[in-house]
């Protein structure tokens, strides 16, 4: 047995220890060269994972606080504009609250939980903004491209391209917490505006960093935005980003773990990451459907995360316990959904020998139980 409980949940996920020790090293100041070298470094290669020419942020904060910096950065007071926050589950919930927390003009665009937000729904919210002479255009739409409540994935690019179509100024603000690092998000071809995500979930690293990339368009909208406050004020990041200096000190010890993962996830090759997820989810998705059902709606199940419909009735809490005894521990329900639906996260450094053994071990149970 492992010396420790393996994370298949959603976030915080299983740190491989060679991770866990790169972040032992002797403290660095952050304004000195060996600090600006080493946000240099990671600078490049983070481009590379979020496929841009563009700046990519580095946020001490988890990925909750780069909603609150899309929400204040691109989203002007104005009454009468706004963003339209599409909302399919939990998560993309929370960040369209967010956006009504910070004061914005806040339009729901809302889907039944495990349902995928389609092109024509955003067609239509679109057309109907543009019909309507009190309102302005969306200033921004807001999309969750990884609905990890619901263990669905969003058709981005169908959507990116709806909305380029009808309403091309609209900044496109895009939460990938739960698949960036894990799915291909090519931010450049797509046109993106701000692509965000945590360090703890894909990038297989503890939790505490997060990143956004961020496009030229987007930070000019940001100096013309008022009250953008201070901590997360893309203006102020962008620049102490040109100098390999952030504005407030970083968690140094979360970098250097993040420099040496990066590497790791370039050494192993973006797509072969991408073709693994893909494996990983094909292997629990014939597994949860050969014994369960899926959750998410079919066709737009996720790559990094398996929402299964809990229709054995099985006791969540008790199968976590058996598999405790086994070093392992996956995700209950979110939320409402809790009992209903048990979630197994493949995402990261995840191996087919790791999940193999977890599905294994729940099979076990379920013989046990039967
Ligand atoms: C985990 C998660 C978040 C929240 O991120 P934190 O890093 O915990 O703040 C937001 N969106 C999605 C889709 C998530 O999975």
């Amino acid at each position: 047995m492992s010396d420790h409980i393996k994370l298949f949940i959603p976030g915080p996920v299983e740190v491989r220890k060679e991770i866990l020790d790169a972040q032992a090293q002797w403290m660095i100041g952050h304004r000195g060269k060996p600090f600006e070298a080493l946000f240099a470094r990671v600078q490049s290669k983070l481009r590379q994972v979020f496929f841009t020419q563009s700046r990519v942020f580095i946020s001490t904060s988890s990925g909750t606080g780069l909603w609150e910096a899309a929400a204040r950065n691109c989203v002007s007071d104005d009454p009468h504009a706004g963003v339209v926050a599409t909302v399919c589950g939990a998560f993309s919930e929370r960040w369209a609250n967010v956006f009504e927390r910070n004061g914005k003009a806040t339009t729901w665009l809302r889907v039944e939980e495990g349902k995928a937000i389609k092109p024509e729904m955003v067609r239509q919210a679109l057309l109907a903004r543009a019909a309507d002479p009190a309102r302005r255009p969306f200033e921004a739409i807001a999309i969750v491209h990884n609905e990890t409540s619901c263990g669905l994935t969003n058709p981005l690019a169908e959507i990116v391209a709806t909305v380029k179509a009808l309403s091309p100024d609209t900044l496109i603000l895009v939460d990938a917490v739960s698949s960036l690092g894990g799915v291909k998000i090519d931010f450049d071809s797509l046109g993106l505006d701000v692509l965000l995500t945590s360090s703890q979930k894909c990038f297989g690293l503890p939790p505490g960093l997060a990143f956004a990339a961020v496009s030229d368009r987007a930070l000019a909208k940001a100096k013309t935005v008022k009250n953008r406050g201070y901590y997360f004020d893309f203006v102020e990041l962008e620049q102490f980003l040109l100098k390999n200096h952030t504005p407030a000190t970083p968690a140094i010890s979360l970098m250097f773990a993040l420099d040496r993962q990066l590497d790791d996830m370039l050494a192993e090759g973006l797509e072969n990451r991408f073709a693994r997820h893909a494996r990983l989810a094909q292997l629990t998705r014939r597994w949860a459907s050969d014994r369960f059902a899926l959750f998410a709606e079919r066709g737009y199940e996720s790559d990094t995360v398996t929402c299964v419909a809990n229709t054995r009735g099985v006791d969540v809490s008790a199968l976590n316990r058996f598999l405790a005894a086994r070093g392992m521990h996956i995700s209950d329900g979110y939320g409402a959904l809790k009992g209903k639906t048990f979630r197994i996260a493949h995402m990261a450094d995840t191996t087919e020998a790791d999940l193999q053994a977890l599905l294994d071990a729940i099979d076990d149970f379920l013989i046990q139980q039967s």
